[in-house]
């Protein structure tokens, strides 16, 4: 068992109440998209594209006849929106031929499409799934470092520690309030740490007091 856990997670779930996802979307599928949208980008960005941008299609079969292209003229105020409308484009086009556009709701089969990366596929099936999953990026890493929940050097060992060491029950609350944590107190600079109520339990040596 990590040292502390149940308290951080008891604290998380005080904090933030009724956690969800923040970007903007209708169904499953558009999630899917949103999420390979938001790829090095923030949420922010990624749902003001979507407002329109989803009025457009609602499922593989609608997103593949829009074509590549113009699936780049919606997406192009975006980073990596080349790639990222190729990929898009892609991955109805292999939902529609090889799944009868369904997504498929289990890890590694959903890592099969394009640029469906772990992390991706673990947001996906823990937001329409609550599936037992914890998302590991660069930010999740930080906090669970910050917090001694892991001492890991890398986003994929921690990724590794935590999914060995916590239960099912645990990464599941850990995936939705640790994004909110990380977004709205515990940045990778300047954290909020006057107003964190993790404080204690806190490892950082530059905290922002
Ligand atoms: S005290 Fe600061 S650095 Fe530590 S967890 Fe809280 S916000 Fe993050």
């Amino acid at each position: 068992m990590i040292k502390n856990i149940k308290k951080i997670i008891q604290i998380l779930d005080e904090i933030f109440q009724n956690p969800k996802t923040e970007l903007y979307y209708k169904n499953e599928f558009q999630l899917l998209v949103a999420i390979i949208m938001s790829a090095q980008t923030t949420d922010k960005q990624v749902n003001k594209i979507n407002k329109n941008f989803f009025e457009k299609f609602s499922t593989p079969k609608e997103l593949f006849e829009l074509w590549e292209e113009e699936i780049k003229n919606n997406i192009k105020t975006i980073g990596l929106y080349n790639s990222k409308a190729k990929n898009i484009f892609l991955t109805a086009k292999m939902l529609l031929e090889n799944y009868n556009s369904q997504i498929p709701e289990n890890l590694q089969e959903l890592q099969k499409l394009p640029w469906v990366w772990v992390k991706t596929a673990k947001v996906w099936l823990s937001i329409i799934k609550n599936s037992s999953y914890l998302a590991v990026d660069t930010h999740v890493h930080r906090v669970l470092n910050r917090l001694w929940v892991v001492s890991t050097k890398t986003p994929i060992e921690t990724d590794k520690v935590a999914s060995k060491k916590l239960n099912g029950e645990d990464l599941a609350r850990l995936h939705h309030t640790l994004i909110l944590f990380w977004r709205y107190y515990c940045l990778a600079k300047n954290p909020k740490c006057n107003w964190c109520k993790l404080f204690e339990f806190c490892s950082y040596k530059e905290k922002n007091i």
